[in-house]
């Protein structure tokens, strides 16, 4: 798995494994706490580097065509929403900004479907805009940048693996009420 890590796949499986669904799902219901607790984990790279098998796909007609090619780290998902907020954020009802961690849509259309989660209030919200071209170039250019860095790291140390989901949760929901991170 650890060689796998860092290269890029041109293949989408959409088939999923149970436990990256739960995964996944851990993600996104927990999306809020792991973005306002950033700062604090991003330069963990056995946390910046946790994979994740998010569906990005659009399909039509036979064709798959992904927002962005895997591997998606939770660390480039969230990088990249606050580094460019222009197009993975919004305001929140709260005044604060909310910052996107799901997205999908079509580049027929042009339609990009965003889930947001604020670290201010903890809100989620979700809506649809325009640029779908833009938003999957801004995320692969983030991304290719994720994995120099993840290569150089797997090259310097080999043996590599990024924490299971579970350890950030533990790390960012500490203090909140929560039966996920006290697992
Ligand atoms: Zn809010």
């Amino acid at each position: 798995m650890s060689q796998e890590l860092f290269k890029k796949s041109q293949e989408i499986n959409l088939a999923a494994s149970r436990e990256d669904e739960i995964d996944v799902n851990l993600f996104f219901k927990h999306a809020a706490p792991i973005i306002r607790h950033y700062n604090r984990w991003k330069d963990i790279d056995r946390f910046y580097f946790i994979p994740l098998k998010l569906n990005m796909v659009y399909l039509c007609a036979g064709l798959t065509l992904p927002v962005a090619y895997p591997p998606y780290f939770i660390g480039t998902i969230v990088r990249n929403s606050f580094e460019h907020p222009e197009l993975f954020a919004v305001k929140c009802e709260c005044g604060h900004s909310a910052y996107a961690y799901s997205y999908n849509g079509s580049p027929l259309s042009g339609r990009f479907d965003l889930s947001y989660a604020c670290p201010h209030c903890g809100a989620n919200s979700s809506d649809t805009k325009s640029g779908w071209h833009i938003r999957s170039k801004v995320l692969t250019a983030t991304q290719e940048e994720d994995l120099v860095r993840g290569r150089h790291l797997q090259s310097l140390n080999p043996s590599f693996e990024p924490a299971p989901i579970r350890e950030l949760l533990k790390f960012c929901c500490v203090d909140e009420d929560c039966d996920d991170c006290l697992m």
